[in-house]
């Protein structure tokens, strides 16, 4: 008897602006694997009910994203390391009859660095702009990485430092005001926060008097050279953009749903990148 096809998903509230069924689709095609992954809009009222059915249903798992990363975090049955150090879960899958959640950001941006600026984490200092969601993840890259002296700024300096109070010894929180003085010793920054993105393209920070071997990531990557890196590229600095950590991020999940560990080729990034360019 034929193997049944595989089923995953993404849920979100709104979902229409995801990228992630266009880069799984690219690796089911690319792989010849029977399955689906589709999109679906899950009200915050709904999310409770719609996990119970998902086996049911015949999914193997799928992605979480805004707004039930937290939810999913306190619904699912177990948590990996990543998950539990992050607070948030954006993979789930079922194993030996329990719905696991991981969370596969962290990983995502380490391997979008490796990939581009291979050495990344040889230093002892970088500044992260921005305490959100996101920067969660970051962190806990980056302490994994065991890069010592982690910066946070952020315009709301409370929730900078509940975040760095929640990674412990290493990782410091600050108001922006301090970035001036951070800057001339900083290895690696990156900006975790919304500016730069379409809509609202500004520097987040001037990276001007960063030593020349820094290396300067953003996670945005609508447009894909922000102008944090534009500014840090004129610097002559090494840059990497956002769009490879979201590229990365799918990689685990699909082999947990599909069983093949896919590859982020120049192909797949091509077209995620017209795709962007054609929704702008
Ligand atoms: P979030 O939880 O809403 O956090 C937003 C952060 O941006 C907060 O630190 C916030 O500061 C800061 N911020 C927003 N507007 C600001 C302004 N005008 N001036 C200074 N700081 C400002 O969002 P998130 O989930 O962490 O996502 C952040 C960005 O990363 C989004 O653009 C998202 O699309 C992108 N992202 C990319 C990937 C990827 O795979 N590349 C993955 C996840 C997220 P306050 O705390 O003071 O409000």
């Amino acid at each position: 008897m034929a193997e049944a096809s595989k089923k995953a998903f993404v849920c979100g509230h709104p979902i229409a602006h995801s990228r992630s069924p266009k880069i799984h689709g690219f690796w089911l095609k690319h792989y010849g694997i029977e399955g689906s992954y589709t999109a679906i809009d899950v009200a915050p009222e709904d999310f409770s009910a719609f996990l119970k059915r998902l086996e049911a249903e015949g999914f193997a798992g799928g992605n979480v994203t805004i707004p039930h990363k937290e939810a999913a975090f306190r619904l699912v049955d177990r948590r990996d390391a990543a998950a539990e150090a992050i607070g948030a879960v954006n993979t789930l899958w079922y194993e030996d009859g329990q719905l696991w959640g991981g969370n596969t950001d962290a990983y995502g941006f380490a391997a979008n660095l490796d990939e581009y600026a291979p050495g990344w984490d040889k230093t002892d200092t970088a500044l992260v702009l921005g305490a959100g969601g996101a920067a969660r993840a970051i962190v806990h890259a980056l302490k994994q990485r065991s890069i010592r002296d982690i910066r946070i700024v952020n315009r709301t300096v409370a929730r900078a430092e509940e975040l760095a109070a929640s990674f412990g010894a290493g990782v410091s929180a600050h108001p922006l005001a301090a970035t001036g003085e951070f800057l001339p010793e900083t290895g690696l920054l990156i900006n975790t926060t919304s500016v730069g993105m379409h809509g609202n393209e500004e520097l987040p920070v001037d990276p001007s008097a960063l030593p020349d071997r820094a290396v300067v990531t953003d996670i945005v990557y609508v447009p894909l050279e922000t102008p944090l890196l534009a500014a840090a590229r004129a610097r002559g600095l090494k840059t990497v953009d956002g769009l490879g950590m979201l590229l990365h991020q799918a990689v685990l999940g699909f082999e947990r749903w599909f069983g093949v560990k896919p590859e982020v080729t120049r192909e797949l990034r091509e077209m995620i990148v017209a795709d962007l360019g054609a929704a702008r």
